[in-house]
């Protein structure tokens, strides 16, 4: 499988075959700049794909021998539609995750409360959710992660262990501090892209086409669209026999410590 460590051994490799060539051949020394470019690439790649467990073992599926399904929310919670999506998985009965930002915890204690007595589970999308958030030290990063889980912890009485990274991206400092924290990274494999201008009938189609057994759905509740999204992803999902499970049931983990 292709890590950080197999692209690097490979790359140093892919180096030291070019240095050879170029000293005993005489080959162009612009053949060295090849391994550079694939490997800057095969680095990008890496980072911004959660599924390549790049740095990091994300848990990407689940059992996909069942046909059961999780449904999870990025970036809430919000005072609008967080309510809004409680109530239609009320209506479904269905239990999904909610990876909050920290700082958004500020002010809607009583909505991270009202999440747990409901029955979903809680998870962190680090605290400050900073577009520049990739560039933080493994310190600051654990830092982050910390803040969040204690925030949550002073509301619900527990730690997480659901950690999800933000935009999705990770790094090798973001590896280092969820190996420490000894974090689940919860990656998806259906991406609903809902906070796109996509109407919503699109981004079912795009949901509903994906969905497979194992499937985890990503969405956010941030938006009024979510809410007609997720009440027809619902719907399709029952219709044709899914079942909407906890992600620590589908994954088989424990969410909390
Ligand atoms: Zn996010």
């Amino acid at each position: 499988m292709l890590t950080f460590k197999s692209t690097s051994l490979l790359f140093i490799l892919s180096l030291a075959l070019c240095g050879l060539l170029i000293y005993f051949f005489s080959i162009n020394p612009f053949w060295l700049l090849l391994p550079i470019l694939i490997f800057k690439l095969t680095i990008i790649y890496g980072s911004a794909t959660i599924q390549s467990n790049f740095y990091l073992k994300a848990y990407n599926t689940g059992n996909t021998a069942k046909k059961h399904i999780a449904i999870t929310f990025d970036d809430g919670p919000t005072k609008e539609f967080t309510p809004e999506i409680l109530k239609v998985l009320a209506e479904y009965n269905a239990k999904a995750s909610f990876y909050v930002i920290g700082k958004n915890i500020l002010g809607n204690e009583n909505l991270v409360q009202q999440i747990h007595q409901e029955g979903h589970l809680l998870g962190n999308h680090s605290f400050s959710h900073s577009f520049f958030i990739d560039f933080k030290s493994s310190k600051g990063f654990v830092e982050e992660i910390n803040q969040t889980t204690d925030a949550l912890e002073k509301i619900i009485g527990k730690r997480t262990t659901l950690f999800r990274p933000p935009y999705g991206v990770t790094t090798p400092n973001i590896a280092t501090a969820v190996n420490k924290l000894k974090m689940h990274v919860i990656g998806w494999n259906v991406r609903s892209l809902d906070t796109t201008k996509d109407d919503a009938q699109t981004i079912v189609n795009r949901v509903t086409l994906q969905l497979k057994p194992g499937a985890i759905v990503l969405f956010h509740d941030t938006s009024k669209k979510t809410v007609n999204v997720l009440k027809q992803t619902l719907n399709f999902a029952k219709e044709n026999g899914f079942k909407i499970v906890s992600i620590d049931e589908l994954l088989n983990i424990k969410a909390y410590e």
